[in-house]
C-alpha cells in the first residue's frame, strides 16, 4: 500500500523525532498533541534539529525547509482521519492510548494502518479493541528518533503481512534498519535494557555505588556510551517505570520488580531531563547527581 499521509499523535520526545524523519523523508505529516505548548515546542525543536543537521551537511538549507513545510500541526485528533499510517506516539498508559484509539477510529478510512510506538504494551491487546486487528501493529522508535537506526517491528496476534509489509517499506524508506520482534512484554530492546537500568537504580538504593561511579563503572567498564542513570534520565523515569511495571505484570516474574526508588523519583516528579531533574539535576550548567 502506498503511504503518503502520516499522522502522529502525541508531540513529546519521541513524536517530534518521529515527525522529524517522515518529513525528511517527503511524508506529509500531522502532528496531534493535547497540550498546545507541546506542539509549538516541537516543531521549535525539529527547526533546531534539522539546523544542526544543515550545520554538518548531512542535509541541504532546501531540504530542511521542504521537510518543514511538510508538517502541520492540530489540536484536534479527529483531523488525523485522513491519514495513511497513525503512529500513537502519547504517554506510555494504556488508558490514554485506548482512549485516543476510541476516539480516533470513526474517523479512519478503511485503508488506515493503525500503530502505536509503544515501548512494552500488549500491541495484541491494543488492536484487539480496534476495528482493524489486522492493520494494527507496533512501530517501536529509539530515541532519539533522528539519530538511532533501529526500529523494532511488532506484530500482535492478529496483524497481516500486508499491513507489516507496508510498516518495514516505511522503515526503509527512512533509511533505518528494522528489527521484527514477537509481541511479548516490552519485546526486544527494552526487554534486555530496562532491567539493566532497575537492577542499576537497586545499585544505587543499596547504597553499592553512587550515581556518578554507577554511571562511569558502566561506560568505562563496560565500554556503553552513556552511564545507565544517565541513560534513564534522557528516556524519562516514568516511562523506564511503566515498562518495568509492564514486565512484572506480562511476565509474573519477580526479577522484574521495579525498585523502589525508581517509584520516588517519578512519585517526585523527577523523571529526568523532561523536567529537568532525574538522577541528575539539569537547571544549571552541567548536570549534577541528585544522590
Ligand atoms: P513524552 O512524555 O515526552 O510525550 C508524550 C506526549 O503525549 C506529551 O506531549 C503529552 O502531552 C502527549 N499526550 C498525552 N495524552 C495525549 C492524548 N490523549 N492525545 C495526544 N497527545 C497526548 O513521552 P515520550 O518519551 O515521547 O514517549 C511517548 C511514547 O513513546 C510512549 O509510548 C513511550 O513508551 C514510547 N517510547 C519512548 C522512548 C523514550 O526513550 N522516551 C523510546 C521509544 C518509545
Amino acid at each position: 500500500m502506498d503511504i503518503a499521509k502520516v499522522g502522529i499523535v502525541g508531540a513529546g520526545q519521541m513524536g517530534n523525532g518521529i515527525a522529524h524523519v517522515m518529513a525528511l523523508a517527503g511524508y506529509n505529516v500531522l502532528l496531534n498533541d493535547v497540550s498546545d505548548d507541546a506542539l509549538k515546542a516541537a516543531v521549535s525543536l525539529i527547526d533546531k534539529n534539522l539546523d544542526r543537521q544543515v550545520s554538518r551537511d548531512k542535509i541541504s538549507a532546501d531540504e530542511k525547509h521542504a521537510a518543514l513545510s511538510r508538517i502541520r500541526t492540530t489540536g484536534t485528533l479527529t483531523e488525523l482521519g485522513n491519514s495513511d499510517l497513525v503512529i500513537e506516539a502519547a504517554t506510555e498508559r494504556e488508558t490514554i492510548k485506548q482512549a485516543i484509539f476510541e476516539d480516533l477510529l470513526p474517523h479512519l478510512q478503511p485503508h488506515t494502518i493503525l500503530t502505536s510506538n509503544t515501548s512494552s504494551i500488549s500491541i495484541t491487546r491494543l488492536a484487539s479493541r480496534t476495528d482493524r486487528p489486522e492493520k494494527f501493529m507496533g512501530f517501536h522508535f529509539m530515541n532519539p528518533v533522528p539519530v538511532m537506526q533501529l526500529v523494532e517491528l511488532i506484530r500482535g496476534i492478529a496483524t497481516n503481512e500486508e499491513t507489516y509489509k507496508s510498516c518495514k517499506s516505511v522503515v526503509d524508506r527512512l533509511g533505518k534498519t528494522a528489527a521484527s520482534a514477537e509481541d511479548f512484554p516490552a519485546f526486544i530492546v527494552n526487554r534486555i535494557l530496562m532491567p539493566m537500568i532497575n537492577e542499576a537504580v537497586y545499585t544505587l538504593y543499596e547504597g553499592v555505588g553512587s550515581v556518578r561511579s554507577i554511571d562511569s563503572s558502566m561506560k568505562l567498564g563496560a565500554n556503553h556510551p552513556m552511564g545507565p542513570l544517565e541513560l534513564a534520565d534522557f528516556i524519562g523515569l516514568d516511562t523506564c517505570l511503566a515498562i518495568m511495571n509492564v514486565l512484572h505484570d506480562g511476565l509474573a516474574d519477580t526479577k522484574y520488580r521495579p525498585c523502589p526508588l525508581l517509584t520516588k523519583y517519578v512519585e517526585a516528579g523527577w523523571l529526568g531531563r523532561k523536567s529537568q531533574r532525574g538522577f541528575y539535576d539539569y537547571r544549571g550548567e552541567i548536570p549534577v547527581p541528585t544522590r
